[in-house]
């Protein structure tokens, strides 16, 4: 539910971006485009979000700059995150570690890593081996101990997400529109 704009028009800086990302679901579609979602068929396969919505919040993205869409010569469309887009990633880590802490009895559902050395990350994203604050491109996401498969569907998207990767890194699929 957007806000009234009366409330965004004052000088509230929250106010202004839960105009952007506090809509229902589209935290979810900025998740998948970190863990490598790009096509408009792989988010709705992996969201099971009716497609009007996701148009809807696809284009309210693109229209912000928070994602780009690409639409190459043979009609295949692709949404990536920009670097306004990528500076989301605090936030989406922020709720999430939220959501473990109080939702998650049996710990961390996706846990960070530093690619480069492997190390675990901190809820600052601060890598625990090497103490380096970790650019999102060289996290690696895995499963953590809270994670359980069984509440998630076997499709190539889901797959793909609950295998080990980098964030940013684009999940490869059979084409789907
Ligand atoms: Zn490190």
């Amino acid at each position: 539910m957007t806000l009234p704009s009366t409330y965004a028009d004052r000088n509230c800086s929250l106010a202004r971006a839960l105009e952007i990302v506090g809509e229902r679901w589209t935290l979810m579609i900025i998740r998948d485009a970190f863990f490598g979602v790009r096509r408009f068929g792989d988010f709705a396969t992996q969201l099971k979000i009716p497609r009007a919505v996701l148009t809807s919040r696809l284009k309210l993205l693109v229209r912000e700059g928070v994602l780009t869409r690409d639409d190459d010569a043979a009609g295949s469309v692709e949404y990536r995150l920009t670097a306004k887009g990528v500076e989301l990633w605090p936030v989406v880590r922020a709720l999430m570690g939220w959501g473990d802490t109080f939702y998650s009895p049996s710990g961390v559902k996706r846990a960070e890593r530093h690619d480069r050395d492997g190390g675990l990350l901190d809820h600052e994203g601060r890598c625990q081996d090497c103490g380096s604050v970790v650019p999102v491109p060289e996290i690696r996401i895995e499963p953590g101990p809270g994670f359980d498969p069984d509440d998630f569907d076997r499709d190539p998207v889901s797959d793909a997400i609950n295998t080990p990767r980098r964030l940013l890194e684009p999940i490869t699929t059979p084409h789907a529109r």
